[in-house]
């Protein structure tokens, strides 16, 4: 007996003794609730959409309190200036940059919240954890590398050059700031904010990556020093936060080493790189649900970095977030009958929206994506046509002004198979948001389901129309559709 106790006493103290030492100095780690409490306090309103260019957030970086150290690194080919804004007394410094692709805005919108939130009132619930911030770390922030891009929200500079493949040629004044930036300052962790498409799913899941994680390579043999493993244990502790607040909806992005890369590349200089790509959610077109995750996801990394709480993660949590996969549809229509030159068969059909601008406003234009066995496919919205089949719209050629068309004559015409709907030349390029494809002119809409063409069809079951898909949004004829869809009179 006495042996035995003896036994049990010691693997009681072997298991004290091995829990002493794999608890890190600090295991503090933020409450997810709390995190989503301080972006509701700090929200920066004055921005409620993701295009907007310099002129909107120029105020936003020179108002700035005295907490802000705000600098003119140089100017973009059209003579906009980059800035940053430092802010912290700390030893450990942190560069973190935004929208080097002008229409990757989401992350840029979270930092003015989070230049909020750093700016608040000593006194408040976060109060510690503002001073621990501040205390320990140094921030320089970059929250537009692009401005021109962002000017004409596309990818590219205004020399057409992807500035995230020119960390090495340098052949862009942007990218020659950037990299001038992280020799100057010499950053111990780096974040490199990006958003990807809306397509991207976490792999074997029909849930989409709303964030995608990685610490990029350094070499093409993607090895893991401790530069590296750092920017790991980080992302692991974001995954904490997000599978907390959206279980499922995080994909880690390829490693494949990319040698012009800025993320690369600064995790080769030396800088912890974490790399997030904002993606898609559910019924967030202007990704500000999106934005309040990149808030929490960034402050909970800046606090761990802080408290050296990163520590608590290792790189097997890192690796254990599943990876990025691209098999998302807009709409996914399963096994709906056709046929072609008389040959019947069932398919599948995948369809996919993009954004377009006019004058600042955002409308939509569908694309049938796919055809044919989509199996592997998920929908942010799914049908199973099981039973129905496609059929043409119906031209109505009568020309209707667009200021005379009423609720009822609209939502009349679409029920009874007119899909599209002459109407005056006055009214060409105009944006609507009607349930009918409108066209001034001769050039009829050509209704035609299949590959690359436009969505614009009927699904009818048992001799009656079910359903239409116009510009590619699904509507139920058996209601009135609750979403009204931006498109423009052709
Ligand atoms: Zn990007």
């Amino acid at each position: 007996m006495t042996t035995y106790y003896l036994f049990r006493l010691m693997l009681l103290i072997c298991l004290i003794l091995f829990q002493a030492c794999r608890e890190p100095q600090n295991t503090a780690l933020m409450e997810t609730a709390d995190l989503a409490e301080a972006y509701a306090g700090f929200q920066e309103n004055s921005i409620t959409e993701r295009r907007f260019g310099y002129n909107k957030i120029a105020p936003l970086i020179n108002n700035r309190s005295s907490a802000f150290e705000n600098q003119v690194l140089g100017y973009s080919v059209e003579g906009r200036p980059i800035h940053s804004l430092t802010f912290g007394e700390g030893e450990i410094k942190v560069l973190l940059w935004s929208q080097m692709h002008g229409n990757e805005s989401t992350a840029t919108m979270a930092l003015f919240d989070l230049f909020n939130f750093l700016e608040g009132s000593s006194t408040d619930k976060f109060a510690d954890l503002r001073s621990t911030i501040r205390e320990n770390l140094l921030l320089r922030f970059i929250p537009m590398v692009n401005p021109d891009g962002a000017e004409r929200f596309q990818r590219r500079n205004v020399q057409d050059i992807d500035l995230n493949r020119d960390a090495i040629r340098q052949s862009s004044p942007e990218g020659i700031i950037l990299k001038e930036a992280r020799d100057e300052f010499e950053p111990e962790f780096g974040f490199n904010l990006h958003d990807q498409n809306v397509y991207y799913n976490a792999q074997g899941t029909a849930l989409p990556a709303t964030i995608s994680v990685l610490a990029p390579a350094y070499n093409e043999a993607r090895e893991i020093n401790p530069v590296r493993s750092r920017a790991m244990k980080l992302i692991a502790g974001m995954n904490r936060v997000l599978q907390e607040e959206v279980p499922g909806h995080v994909g880690k992005y390829n490693d494949t080493f990319e040698p012009r890369a800025f993320g690369d590349n600064f995790q080769k200089w030396g800088t912890s790189t974490i790399l997030i790509e904002s993606g898609g959610y559910p019924d967030d077109p202007e990704k500000q649900y999106i934005r309040k995750l990149n808030f929490m996801i960034i402050l909970n990394a800046l606090y761990e970095i802080a408290s050296g709480g990163y520590e608590n993660f290792n790189e097997d949590d890192y690796f254990a977030i599943p990876d990025n996969d691209s098999k998302l549809m807009d709409l996914l229509i399963k096994n709906v009958g056709t046929e072609t030159n008389d040959y019947s068969y069932r398919t599948d059909i995948g369809i996919r929206r993009s954004d377009l601008y006019q004058e600042g406003i955002r409308y939509t234009r569908g694309n049938v994506s796919d055809w044919g066995d989509l199996s592997v496919y998920y929908g942010y919205q799914e049908l199973d046509a099981e039973g129905m089949v496609l059929s043409p719209g119906k031209v109505w050629d009568e020309e209707v002004a667009l200021e005379d068309l009423t609720d009822s004559l609209a939502w009349g015409m679409l029920k009874n198979g007119y899909m599209a709907v002459k109407t005056t030349e006055a009214d060409k390029g105009k944006i609507h948001e009607w349930p009918l494809l409108l066209y001034s002119g001769d050039m009829k809409p050509a209704m035609k389901a299949g590959l690359d063409n436009n969505p614009d069809f009927y699904l009818e079951k048992d001799g009656k129309l079910r359903y239409a898909v116009v510009n590619g949004f699904l509507i139920d004829l058996e209601k009135q559709a609750s979403a009204p869809f931006l498109q423009k009179v052709q």
